[in-house]
């Protein structure tokens, strides 16, 4: 068995080669490497996928955080919520705009935002929520948008790990993760759902006048070339990422069939081993899986990644280490009980190789390796 790795990025392009090598040469025939053609054409064409009014390219889901939180005339010392269970890019742009990143826990079935955990983070300086669509899964997005109501505070949905996704309402509606609150966030890095070839991220609202800024602050705040009507930066998703996207984005939903597939096949392998839980769905929303992770009961995690190792299979560990408690991001308002759930799943959670290219006798593979050593 060849070696598997967490993603296959390689088997993936192999069967779009042709039309990648020539949308990417195309783009170098035309020079119009910056805000070329393609980019508009793949912001119309993400806009019709997500069934959202506005898409603003820019260069990395990290930059996206930043921009839509200076969209919102944020402050420092204004408080912004999310959950100490993911990626530090969402609590990391908040401090890098001297806003007060307040962490609160997850819950232990879904790894999103706990919302109890969340009404009694709220103070009168909370402005904003980012509920983060961990793994590929939609936040409890009624209930932060009920409390954001009550509360009068922005939602920025961080859909990095859940774009395709779809959200179902109580009354039966539907929307794409990520065009839900006031505004949603996404990268395109190559591991990604919808991975570019390098970096590169997007921004959607279907608020015009929101719209409107996030167009200025990307290009140095310029709405008139050479006339700077506020700070800005310079964020910008480049012609051949967009020529990328283009290619990749009518596949985004045979992609995320793909990855379920996956989950269903471990899903199915593990059921009756009692040592490891397997991911929960909930019932507000459709799984795409960014990744595959399982909580482990009384076995020792090391072992088992080594166990894996030995027969060539990657496994991660999303993440070892809760938001509240890494150096940059401690505070001394934080309470260490207010974070069990965290702590524990930091401690017990174990990520297994999910991707789109899988054959049945490499995921074979893989849950017999997995039960020989959890049975
Ligand atoms: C990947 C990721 C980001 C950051 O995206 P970049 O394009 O790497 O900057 C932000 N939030 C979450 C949850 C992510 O998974």
């Amino acid at each position: 068995m060849q070696p598997i790795q967490m993603v296959d990025l390689k088997g993936q392009y192999q069967k779009i080669k042709n039309q990648i090598d020539v949308s990417i040469q195309n783009v170098i025939d035309s020079t119009a490497f910056i805000n070329g053609p393609e980019v508009k054409a793949f912001q119309k064409e993400l806009e019709e996928y997500l069934d959202v009014k506005h898409v603003i390219p820019c260069a990395n889901g990290t930059d996206a955080l930043q921009i839509a939180m200076m969209a919102l005339g944020l402050e420092p010392g204004d408080e912004v919520i999310t959950a100490d269970f993911t990626f530090a890019a969402t609590v990391e742009v908040i401090a890098v705009l001297k806003l007060t990143p307040i962490l609160v826990d997850v819950e232990k079935d879904t790894f999103n935002i706990d919302i109890e955990a969340l009404k009694k983070s709220i103070t009168p300086k909370t402005k904003a929520i980012i509920p983060v669509h961990l793994f590929g899964q939609c936040a409890n997005m009624e209930a932060v948008l009920e409390i954001a109501k009550q509360h009068n505070l922005y939602v920025i949905e961080d859909t990095a790990q859940a774009i395709g996704a779809d959200y179902s309402f109580a009354n039966g509606s539907t929307k794409k993760a990520g065009t839900i609150g006031d505004i949603g966030t996404t990268s395109f890095f190559p591991s990604k759902n919808l991975g570019c070839y390098g970096d590169g991220g997007a921004i959607f609202t279907n608020n015009d006048d929101l719209a409107h800024k996030l167009r200025g602050i990307v290009n140095h705040g310029m709405y008139k070339r050479y006339y700077h009507d506020e700070v800005g930066v310079n964020s910008r998703l480049d012609s051949i990422q967009a020529a990328v996207l283009r290619v990749k984005l009518p596949l985004l939903d045979t992609y995320c069939n793909a990855r379920r597939k996956v989950a269903e096949h471990y899903n199915h392998a593990f059921s009756n081993t009692t040592n490891l839980t397997t991911p929960i769905t909930s019932s507000f929303t459709t799984h795409v899986f960014h990744q595959y992770t399982l909580v482990l009961h009384g076995i020792d995690r090391g072992k088992l990644q080594q166990h894996l190792s030995d027969k060539n299979i990657a496994s991660a560990i999303y993440y070892p280490v809760p938001l509240h408690s890494q150096k940059a991001y401690t505070d001394t308002r934080y309470n260490e009980d207010d974070f069990s759930v965290t702590n524990e799943l930091c401690k017990t959670v174990l990520s297994l190789p999910i991707h789109t290219e899988f054959e049945e006798d490499q995921l074979k593979y893989i849950t017999d390796a997995v039960l020989e050593f959890c049975k």
